[in-house]
């Protein structure tokens, strides 16, 4: 089975596509950890993109298609899913067509839905227990709101993570999600449009349910 997931930073969507990656036994592939084990291996690709990562741009799509189909090639048999590719149009439509030319569908396009300013609110809202980084705390989230100013699970102290509170990133990384006309959300339509032509599943999630109701629902619609 091979499936791309689409959603906002902040919506949940790296815990989902665990999830069902796991279910699956499919092969996670993340465009951000593949440049980032690139960096961490100082290869002349990782030098080529860090600056870019590190301005919270994207990388320039020559460098990024040509890697991403290179590792999608050696994906194991049970299949693949894609996460943070394609961020614009032009990587959506290169990924179809290569796609196509080796006969491999994409059996589902996930796209979860948040509003900007709530995907915001939740990005700004984590807080970090200092006794366990599992205790899920958010400022802006009624089921997981801290006690006060401590962790709800322990009564532990609680901080934020500084690039959680980088309002002008969080901005940065939500203008190209949202861009609608050649960003992250065209590239998401683009397969939505295929979806209406029978090409692909397209299956819409609202991101602002629970974790376990996300879940159960994406889980159902799942063959
Ligand atoms: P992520 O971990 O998905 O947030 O990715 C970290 C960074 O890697 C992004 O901010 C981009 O600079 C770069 N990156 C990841 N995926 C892509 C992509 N599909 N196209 C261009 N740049 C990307």
């Amino acid at each position: 089975m091979n499936i791309l997931i689409f959603g906002p930073n902040g919506s949940g969507k790296g815990t989902q596509g665990a999830l069902v990656k796991k279910k699956y036994g499919l092969d996670h592939i993340e465009s951000g950890a593949i440049f980032r084990k690139h960096i961490g291996g100082g290869t002349e690709l990782g030098k080529k993109a860090k600056a870019f990562i590190d301005r919270g741009e994207l990388v320039p799509d020559d460098i990024t298609i040509p890697m991403v189909l290179d590792v999608l090639k050696g994906a194991g048999a049970t299949g693949w899913l894609l996460d943070g590719f394609p961020r614009n149009i032009v990587q959506a439509e290169k990924l179809w067509n290569a796609l196509q030319k080796d006969n491999i569908n994409i059996d589902y396009v996930i796209e979860i839905l948040l509003p900007r300013q709530v995907a915001k609110n939740r990005i700004m809202g984590r807080r970090l227990c200092a006794k366990d980084n599992n205790h899920p705390n958010n400022i802006f989230i009624e089921a997981i709101k801290p006690k006060g100013d401590k962790c709800r699970v322990c009564g532990g102290d609680l901080s934020s993570r500084a690039d959680d509170q980088d309002e002008e990133a969080i901005n940065k990384r939500h203008n190209i999600y949202y861009d609608t006309k050649t960003g992250t959300l065209a590239a998401s339509y683009f397969y939505k449009d295929l979806a209406g032509k029978g090409k692909t599943k397209y299956i819409e999630l609202d991101g602002e349910g629970s974790i376990d109701s996300i879940k159960e629902t994406l889980l159902s619609q799942l063959d």
